[in-house]
């Protein structure tokens, strides 16, 4: 279906979980995202009820994040039965990795086709520090595990920091290099929580650029490689991997915008940037056929708004990325 400023809409991202194994200081506060009682959340059997809905209006592709998705209970039985409808073909999984190296296999025999995961930097103690305690080997473990499953693309993403990884951004471009590795870099966004800790950390993703063509050459435009997102790829000369910017707050990419997101608590929000929310769970729990819920995914892709206005939308909202499903 497409929206009202006819942009087709095929793309559902679901947070399946508001918690984390790791606490990142740009996702959430130290204490973790004030809990949710359990009952809150969808069960696994009203997200596949939700998107048995949303593949009628379209949805073909399906992401699944958070929080962190592996942490969820039953997130393979949800990849199984999500592989088992039939207009949905592609389903991915945003991941920190931690859980990956272990969970790999089970997750691609359950279906899964491809997986991005979140690194920052390649120093432990840094790692240590930007995600309140996290253990590096692992997420490394868990890339060469996917490389190794061949979930391919494996796509990398890095949040641009100043002062904290302004000096590796050229390094972690350079493993695209000898890596089959697809890396993205991504504005930081001014988010609840970490608003006050973001300010002047921001890097454009045009000085991102700048500083990689400087120390390593020239970047040759690529076409999109195989997903759903808005970055712009690009390759390093004779580069087996290639380098991607997401320029979410420099750059408005709204106008190929093919996503709805399903949040943890079971809303439908039409743009991450802006607090309008479409109940779907009261629906889903008061046995509404599904009819009724695949009205529910056109009033919320009806509702999608032209833009997004990213100072002022953050500002009204007390939902954190991880609820929303960043
Ligand atoms: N836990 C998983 C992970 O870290 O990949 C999935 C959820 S996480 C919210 C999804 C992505 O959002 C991660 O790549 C993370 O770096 C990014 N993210 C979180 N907060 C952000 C912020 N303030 N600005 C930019 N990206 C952010
Ligand atoms: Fe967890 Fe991902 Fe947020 Fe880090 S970015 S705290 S790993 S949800």
């Amino acid at each position: 279906m497409q929206d009202q400023f006819r942009r087709p809409i095929n793309y559902l991202r679901i947070s399946v979980t508001d918690r984390c194994n790791l606490r990142c200081i740009y996702c959430m506060p130290p204490e973790g995202v004030k809990s949710i009682k359990h009952e809150e959340i969808l069960s696994i059997e009203e997200i596949i009820k939700a998107v048995k809905a949303g593949v009628r209006i379209g949805i073909k592709k399906i992401r699944l994040t958070g929080g962190e998705p592996l942490v969820r209970g039953g997130i393979i039985d949800l990849v199984g039965s999500l592989n088992n409808i039939p207009e949905i073909d592609d389903i991915a999984i945003t991941t920190n990795g931690i859980l990956l190296g272990e969970m790999v296999g089970t997750l691609k025999r359950a279906g899964l086709n491809r997986v991005n995961i979140s690194l920052d930097t390649m120093k432990p103690e840094r790692f240590k520090r930007i995600t309140r305690g996290g253990n590096l080997d692992l997420v490394w473990k868990g890339i060469n595990a996917a490389l190794n499953a061949e979930l391919e693309p494996v796509k990398i993403n890095t949040v641009a920091i100043r002062g904290f990884n302004d000096d590796e951004l050229v390094d972690l471009a350079r493993l695209t290099l000898d890596h089959p590795l697809h890396i993205r870099f991504i504005e930081l966004m001014p988010i609840g929580s970490s608003q006050a800790w973001a300010r002047g950390k921001f890097i454009a993703s045009s000085e991102v650029k700048e500083k990689i063509e400087g120390a390593l050459g020239n970047l040759i435009a690529e076409k999109t490689i195989h997903g759903n997102g808005p970055a712009l790829y690009t390759r390093l000369p004779g580069a087996r991997g290639t380098i991607g910017f997401i320029s979410a707050v420099s750059n408005h990419f709204c106008a190929g915008c093919n996503r709805l997101r399903l949040t943890s608590t079971g809303q439908l929000r039409p743009c991450l940037f802006n607090h309008r929310e479409i109940e779907l769970k009261q629906a889903l729990r008061s046995g509404a056929g599904l009819e009724e819920l695949t009205e529910i995914f056109r009033k919320a892709i009806v509702s999608k708004p032209v833009g997004h206005d990213l100072d002022k939308a953050w500002q009204e909202d007390d939902r954190v990325m991880s609820q929303i499903g960043g």
